[in-house]
């Protein structure tokens, strides 16, 4: 099956039922005002399908169902190994789906389908797989008092958890906050991005179909403005765990402080520098820092988007990159063989470009690409793109582009390249290719960012944490850390 051909997986598109409603309380439905958005097909410009357009009145019905179903106690109700099967069924389902789930990722928002497969897929339902297995491993604790009284400090789910996601990867960011905030017996509400709205639907009647209560996870697909923040700012929703750019995280923070107070997990942009020291494996760390920015159209929020190349080995090390960069040329999603696929609608292509156009105006040079190309008719691809010369205050350097376009700059010593890395707003990842373990540890130390890659880019697994310093945000996704976002925590004194 994952040996389909670009023919094979064109005929899938054409016969595929694409999902388009709501679902609120365990049921399908239309939003309440019956308006629907257009879904396009960032490969071709052409209209995919009309999906319900929730807004507040749907916000408000989907909070009173969550609400019902946490106090009904159907869900955190139930034993902590109970709960882990049926997310384990959804684990599986997810899994039989992998190729579903791919395809529609694939249109909707025009990422390959090759690494759809790779990643998107199986990462989701290992995620679920993983939170569910963990639940009942999970102990709480006695405080040390004495004979005069029990301690107990206990952990519950929160309430009502809202989950707003990007469309750079949109299972995976989903299933990030579903994963831990199901384990721990939440109410979820899932609004995805209004760019790439079909799988968080099919997330959500996989869910229904493992047999999760009604109410528990439910999936309002609709705009920013309008579902988004009618969930940032209502006053029965507990939290608030979000994935997107830093400006949306940071209003999301204002309205809980404005609404209820309500608990805010921001997962935001970043600017992350990948510094190439002369010691490092400059083969591997050349072929690596090409598709630490081009993966995914560059639409990562850890990209590697600075690339810092020590001076000794500049010239060799930039030739080396560019040979790398004419790997990646944007081909239809849908081709196996495509290394990049669209960018994800007109906006953003637009405002790619205009970076571009920024770079060149402020100064650095264009080493390759620059420009828009059209490997199929009516759809918005960018080649990949290298600036050099590229000086830290350029707004190409500080400011998170999310597309594929790669900023170079020199430096002389280790203390400068540790200065440069650190000269954002931003502190989501960093890497450093060094065959000096010494330095490499050095250095790692030093950097102020959540992840840190040595001699890898985007390594990481389930077991790992992932989140961001400064302005990339605060709490964390993945491992045991994410588990605790979705609790308090209770002290019981018992007096004997
Ligand atoms: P975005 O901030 O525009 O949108 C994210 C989500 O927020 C969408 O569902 C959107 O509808 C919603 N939203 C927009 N305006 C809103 C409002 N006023 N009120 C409530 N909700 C609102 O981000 P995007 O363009 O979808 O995604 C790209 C960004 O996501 C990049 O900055 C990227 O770095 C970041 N990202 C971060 C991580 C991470 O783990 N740190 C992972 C992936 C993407």
């Amino acid at each position: 099956m994952s040996e389909r051909s670009f023919a094979d997986w064109q005929e899938a598109a054409a016969q595929l039922t694409l999902p388009t409603q709501a679902i609120i309380d365990g049921q399908d439905c239309d939003a309440a005002s019956g308006a629907t958005f257009a879904v396009i097909n960032p490969a071709t410009g052409q209209l995919l399908t009309d999906v319900a357009r929730c807004d507040a009145e749907d916000v408000d019905r989907a909070v009173a169902a969550a609400r019902r179903a946490f106090e009904q106690r159907v869900w955190c109700g139930l034993a902590p190994a109970v709960r882990k099967q049926y997310l384990q069924r959804f684990a599986t389902l997810l899994a039989e789906h992998a190729q579903q789930i791919a395809l529609l990722e694939a249109l909707d928002m025009g990422k390959p389908i090759s690494n759809a497969l790779g990643y998107d897929g199986p990462a989701t339902a290992r995620c679920i797989a993983w939170n569910a297995e963990a639940i009942d491993k999970i102990y709480d604790e006695q405080a040390p008092v004495g004979d005069e009284a029990l301690a107990l400090i206990s952990r519950e789910p929160l309430g009502v958890v809202a989950a707003i996601v990007p469309w750079n990867f949109p299972t995976v960011m989903a299933a990030w906050k579903l994963g831990p905030a199901l384990a721990t017996g939440n109410s979820v509400i899932l609004k995805p991005s209004e760019k790439s709205p079909l799988t968080a639907i099919l997330l959500g009647q996989l869910a229904r179909e493992a047999g999760l209560p009604d109410g528990v996870l439910q999936v309002l697909p609709g705009f920013g403005h309008e579902a988004g923040a009618a969930l940032g700012t209502h006053p029965d929703v507990d939290c608030i765990t979000f994935t997107g750019s830093t400006a949306v995280g940071k209003n999301l923070m204002v309205m809980a402080a404005q609404s209820n107070l309500k608990r805010t997990f921001m997962e935001c942009g970043g600017k992350s520098a990948h510094i190439v020291f002369a010691d490092g494996n400059l083969k591997a760390a050349a072929e690596t820092a090409a598709g630490a920015i081009f993966y995914n159209q560059g639409e990562v929020c850890t990209a590697g988007s600075r690339l810092l190349v020590e001076d000794s080995i500049y010239d060799e090390f930039i030739h080396a990159l560019k040979a790398q960069a004419a790997r990646w040329q944007p081909g239809h999603p849908l081709d196996p063989a495509s290394p990049m696929g669209a960018i994800v609608d007109k906006m953003q292509w637009q405002r790619i470009l205009d970076y571009i156009q920024i770079g060149q105006s402020e100064g650095a040079t264009l080493l390759c690409g620059g420009k828009a190309c059209q490997p199929v008719e009516g759809g918005y691809f960018i080649e990949p793109t290298i600036f050099m010369d590229v000086d830290a205050s350029m707004r190409i350097c500080q400011e998170e582009i999310f597309g594929p376009v790669l900023c170079v700059q020199r430096f002389s010593s280790e203390a400068q390249a540790i200065a440069m890395a650190n000269d954002s707003d931003y502190g989501l990842a960093a890497g450093l290719w060094s065959q000096n373990i010494q330095r490499a540890i050095r250095v790692s130390r030093q950097l102020r960012a959540g992840t840190v890659f040595v001699n890898n880019w985007d390594g990481g697994d389930m077991t790992m944490p992932f989140g961001g310093y400064k302005q990339s945000g605060n709490g964390r996704d993945k491992s045991l850390h994410a588990l605790e976002k979705y609790t308090e925590l209770k002290a019981t004194w018992i007096q004997l």
